[in-house]
Order: C-alpha cells, then sequence, then structure tokens
C-alpha cells in the first residue's frame, strides 16, 4: 500500500468543525468519514489502510487515498465519484439527487469469487479486500458494533436465562474492531465474560477504551475469578493471552463448563485473519511472509481444534452459537468437518426476527465532532419514541459505558413500524435529526449511515441468510437490488462489496450514507431511503415465507406483487 500518506498523518482522524474543504456537505462527509475510518482511535492498523475484520481496508493504497481526497474537495454537487476497490477510477456529471459517490469492493466474477483468485488479483494491485464498513467508510470503531452485541447477547438471555446473564459465563475469543464489543455487551447484560485473545496489544487497547476490566496470562486464574464474579452476580470480564483454539481445551481439561460458548476470531480469513497454536504473535507474522502455504495449513488444523472445542463444550451443556466469523464453514470446507454446523449462526437464532420486521443497525455520527451534538440526538430519539422502553435503556447505557471514538456516534435498531404518515421510525428519526440541524440545535450535519448486516441488504449463506425458510441462502438478487434501489432514493454514497465478514465468495452485501444537513433536498431523499432501504428488509423475508414480516409488510403497507403466490 506504501507510505503512510503526509495528508493522513496531518489529519489523524475527520476533520471537524463547520468550516469544509469541499464544494457541499455531501462530499466533505465522505471525506470525513474516509479519514475517521483511518483514525488512530477508530482503525485497528491505519497505517496500512487496514480498518478492521482482518484486512479490510479502506483504500487500496496510499497514492489512491489522496487521489480520492482530492477528487473528493474538487467535486461538484452535481457529479459522481466512482471507486473500484479502494482506488478512484472516474467522475461523471450526474444530477444533484444522484449519490455523490458509488463505491465496489472486491466483486469477483462467481467462478473466480474466492480467496485464492483474490489474493492473485492483489498482488496484481487491482482489488482491495473491503469487508463490509471499512471499504464504504462508514466503520465508526467498536462503538458501531456494541449495540447489536449488546441486542444479540439480550435476545439470548431472553431466550434461555430469563432475560439477564446475571450470574452466567460467557466465553468467547477474539477481542479485535468488532470483536473488542464483546466483553462490554456482556457485562452490560451483567453477565461475566472470558475472552481469549493472542495480540495482547488488543487486549490493552479493549481495557484502555473501557470495553474489557482485566488481562490475565493464567487461565486458572481468569477461571476463579470469572467463577467468583458468577457466583456473587457481579459483571466483570477477562481477556486470556491465549490462543482460542488453546484455552478451550484448557477449559475442557479442567472440567470447566461456561454458560455460553461463542467466537469472534478472523476465522474468516485463514492467512490474514486467524492465527495458529503454538506461536507469538511475531513469530506467526513472521511464518506468513515466510512460508504462506504452512501457514495456513496450521491456521486451518487450529481452526479445526477450535470448532471441535466449541462443539465439545455445547455436548458438555453450554449454549453455543457462530458469531459471524464463518469458522463453521472454513473447517467444513477445509477440513471436511462435516459436523462443525451442529451449532447455529447467531443471525437464526436471535436476529432473523428482528430483519423481518425491517430493523436493523442504523447509525449516524456528528459531522462537527462535537459530542454535544450526539447527545441531542440522544434526546430526540427519546422524544420521538417514548413508548420504546428497551431503546431509552440502551441510550442510557451507551452514554454511561460507550466511549467516543473517532466522530461521536451513536448506534440504535430502528424498524419499520409506519405513524399516521407512512414514515417509518427510520425516516421519522431522520427527519427530526435534519430539522435539529436546521434550527441549529445540532452544529453541523449528521451523517446516517448502517451496518452491511442488515434487514435486506446482504446474501451471506454462511450468516445473514443462513437457513432461509425458502432455501434462497444464497441468492444474490436481494443485495443488489438493495443498491440500486439506494441508489433510485437518492443516497449519498452507495456500495456494493464482496466476502464482508465471511471472508471472499460466501456474501454480496450493501451499504448507504444520508447527509442531513437541514436542507429539504436532505429531507425529501431521507424520507424516501429510509422506507425503501429498510422496506427491502420486509419484502425480503416476506418473500421467504416469514410470517414476522408478511405481518409488517401489512401493517406497514408495503406493497408486494405476488404476496399470495
Ligand atoms: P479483527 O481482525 O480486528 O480482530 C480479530 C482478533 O482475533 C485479533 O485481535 C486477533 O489477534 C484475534 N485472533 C485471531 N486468531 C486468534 C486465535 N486463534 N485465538 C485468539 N485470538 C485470535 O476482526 P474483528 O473486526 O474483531 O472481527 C472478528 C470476526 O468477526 C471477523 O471474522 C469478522 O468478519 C466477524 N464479524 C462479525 C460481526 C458480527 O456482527 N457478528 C461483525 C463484524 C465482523
Amino acid at each position: 500500500v506504501g507510505e503512510p500518506s503526509a495528508q493522513w498523518r496531518e489529519y489523524q482522524g475527520a476533520p471537524t468543525g463547520t468550516d469544509i474543504e469541499c464544494k457541499g456537505w455531501r462530499q466533505e462527509a465522505a471525506l470525513r468519514m474516509l479519514n475517521n475510518n483511518l483514525d488512530p482511535e477508530v482503525g485497528e492498523k491505519p497505517e496500512d489502510l487496514v480498518v478492521y475484520g482482518g484486512t479490510g481496508r479502506a483504500a487500496r493504497s496510499w497514492d489512491a487515498y489522496d487521489v480520492i481526497l482530492a477528487e473528493l474537495r474538487e467535486l461538484d454537487d452535481d457529479e459522481t465519484l466512482l471507486v473500484q476497490s479502494g482506488k478512484p477510477v472516474g467522475r461523471f456529471r450526474t444530477h444533484e439527487r444522484a449519490p455523490r459517490v458509488l463505491i465496489a469492493n472486491s466483486n469477483i466474477v462467481g467462478k473466480w469469487d474466492d480467496w485464492e483468485h483474490f489474493h492473485e488479483l492483489e498482488a496484481k494491485g487491482l482489488i482491495m479486500y473491503g469487508q463490509m464498513t471499512a471499504g464504504s467508510w462508514a466503520y465508526i470503531g467498536t462503538q458501531g458494533i456494541i449495540q447489536g452485541t449488546y441486542e444479540t447477547l439480550a435476545a439470548l438471555a431472553d431466550e434461555h436465562f430469563a432475560g439477564d446473564l446475571r450470574g452466567k459465563i460467557v466465553v468467547t475469543g477474539g477481542l479485535g474492531g468488532m470483536g473488542g464489543a464483546q466483553p462490554l455487551s456482556v457485562t452490560m447484560n451483567h453477565g461475566v465474560c472470558i475472552a481469549a485473545e493472542v495480540d495482547e496489544s488488543r487486549i490493552d487497547r479493549r481495557i484502555e477504551t473501557g470495553y474489557c476490566m482485566e488481562k490475565s496470562d493464567d487461565l486458572d486464574e481468569a477461571i476463579e475469578n470469572a467463577k467468583q464474579a458468577a457466583e456473587a452476580g457481579e459483571p466483570y470480564s477477562v481477556g486470556v493471552h491465549i490462543n482460542a483454539a488453546d484455552m478451550l481445551e484448557g477449559m475442557l481439561s479442567r472440567d470447566f463448563v461456561p454458560d455460553v460458548i461463542t467466537d469472534q476470531t478472523s476465522a474468516h480469513d485463514e492467512l490474514e485473519g486467524y492465527y495458529p497454536s503454538g506461536y507469538t504473535v511475531s513469530e506467526a507474522d513472521e511464518l506468513r511472509d515466510e512460508n504462506p502455504e504452512k501457514y495456513v495449513e496450521e491456521s486451518l488444523d487450529t481452526m479445526a481444534r477450535h470448532v471441535q472445542g466449541i462443539l465439545d463444550i455445547q455436548d458438555a451443556g453450554a449454549i453455543a452459537f457462530e458469531y459471524g466469523n464463518n469458522i463453521r464453514g472454513q473447517v467444513k470446507e477445509h477440513r471436511e468437518m462435516e459436523h462443525a454446523f451442529d451449532f447455529p449462526g447467531f443471525v437464526p437464532a436471535y436476529i432473523r426476527p428482528l430483519f423481518c420486521q425491517g430493523k436493523g443497525p442504523f447509525r449516524w455520527a456528528a459531522l462537527s465532532g462535537n459530542p454535544e451534538d450526539i447527545h441531542r440526538t440522544d434526546e430526540a430519539v427519546v422524544e420521538l419514541f417514548p413508548e420504546k422502553e428497551q431503546l431509552h435503556r440502551w441510550i442510557d447505557l451507551a452514554q454511561e459505558q460507550v466511549e467516543f471514538q473517532g466522530l461521536p456516534s451513536r448506534v440504535c435498531w430502528l424498524g419499520y413500524d409506519t405513524d399516521e404518515d407512512g414514515l417509518t421510525e427510520r425516516a421519522r428519526f431522520a427527519l427530526r435529526i435534519n430539522e435539529l440541524v436546521a434550527d441549529g440545535e445540532i452544529e453541523a450535519p449528521i451523517v446516517v449511515t448502517r451496518d452491511h448486516l442488515d434487514a435486506g441488504s446482504v446474501a451471506s449463506p454462511n450468516r445473514e441468510t443462513e437457513a432461509m425458510r425458502d432455501g434462497s441462502d444464497a441468492v444474490a438478487d436481494w443485495p443488489i437490488l438493495n443498491a440500486l434501489l439506494n441508489c433510485a432514493a437518492g443516497a449519498d454514497i452507495v456500495s456494493v462489496h464482496d466476502g464482508g465478514g465471511v471472508g471472499i465468495g460466501n456474501a454480496l452485501h450493501t451499504n448507504n450514507h444520508v447527509v442531513l444537513d437541514g436542507s429539504d433536498l436532505a429531507a425529501e431523499k431521507a424520507r424516501r431511503v429510509f422506507t425503501t432501504d429498510p422496506g427491502m428488509g420486509v419484502i425480503r423475508h416476506a418473500d421467504a415465507g416469514y410470517d414476522v414480516a408478511l405481518d409488517q409488510a401489512e401493517k406497514s403497507n408495503v406493497s408486494i406483487p405476488m404476496r399470495d403466490s
């Protein structure tokens, strides 16, 4: 990727305040969000352009980064910039209501769509791994996933433990960009978390930012402390400096059975995400450089032991689920472990009913950089939805316990229920924010975006579309339609990626941004985008035959032409 750009060194994160470098706030929002992804406080290895999720990058090279910034500064209010796998490749005059930036990352034609071809193309400098929010400039740090992780664990607690994790021990692995949200999400649900992490600096980072409480090199000590906390009903979390596969075998040999077992190591990428057992991080990094084939073999061997450990702990009585890193798919494919899928993925287990209702991780960032702007949006969401007690609890917890990273941001799962004017929850909220910007109650525009993991924006058979009721798991027309619809509705940035979360060839997914600058144009776009985009979730799941989605469509007047066929 070359030497880090001098501009990046100067920015050290998104520019803030009310003066802009670009010709309009839509272009400025793109420039700020790209730099926010690469804020040393937000991204995992920004000097390599890596934002999170193994090697998820924000731009193909530092040269490409510099040119993207130059293009954004030049871009007129009626022009559209095209970015192909992190490289700016063209700029056209379109119109004011069209997106300002269109992005496609990591997409490969079906027959060639795997890591091997990807790495060949990457070595030739032709493609980049965009993960989900890395290459679409929508990553907001670990705070971006925290509510999703919190909600998933709350749904698990509802189903298995009378609504609370108090006194329960959750065991997991991986304290990276996304996985780092796990300990805090467990303690927010009053539980105890033991997380294996091979890279000590990642544990330190989570402790510094308040996501994890303690660090240990000693598994016995970690288990003992966890048991004591659970018995006392106290929230507690510890990052154990150990390989996850070794930790699970260590727990089994000590007859220690947690209540819940999952994992968020970067198993989707056996070469640059997951660490094989028997090496320190620097030894493994050396092995990767010197002998990548050996690295991959050892990495997959460790993964097979890791999955076997999860299955054995499940057999011993724990609730097990895969947390979206494709570890089951990896060992089934590469180690012919047929029983790898004997524990469920988190989407069919806990999230799908939300997707059926068009609910998903809606998030927004204050382009001013002023935390007060987010506090004003917190008040607005509470005022707008007085009946949503769980949402109020989330806002209180987030204010108390989630530190801002980079541009102050907030995440909420909002849905599709419509009011008397036919406005969805997301649209109502966005319109209210737009008014607050127009009235000057919020200092600068707010950019609203979302994860690619959303109700109608992803096809990923080992994750978001695992075990669909009608067997449509691998049908990728849905995310493509979603991206096209976002352009038609006038989102300001639209992106389409391959391979996020679960690795190249395993998923297609899309994302959008809308800039709320207080203008009538922003209100028009918000009304459309926040109806059509989550609406795709309702029709996608209604088409697959889910009653919850069919009911939501009926309730919210969503037109489904062949609904009874
Ligand atoms: P990351 O690359 O930033 O962090 C992964 C961490 O795992 C690193 O800190 C690494 O040191 C550690 N690790 C790797 N192998 C290990 C091993 N064998 N034992 C212990 N630690 C090990 O990635 P991330 O952004 O945290 O994402 C983690 C995984 O979760 C990815 O596969 C990602 O695609 C997936 N993911 C899930 C969701 C979700 O909603 N569930 C969302 C985003 C990402």
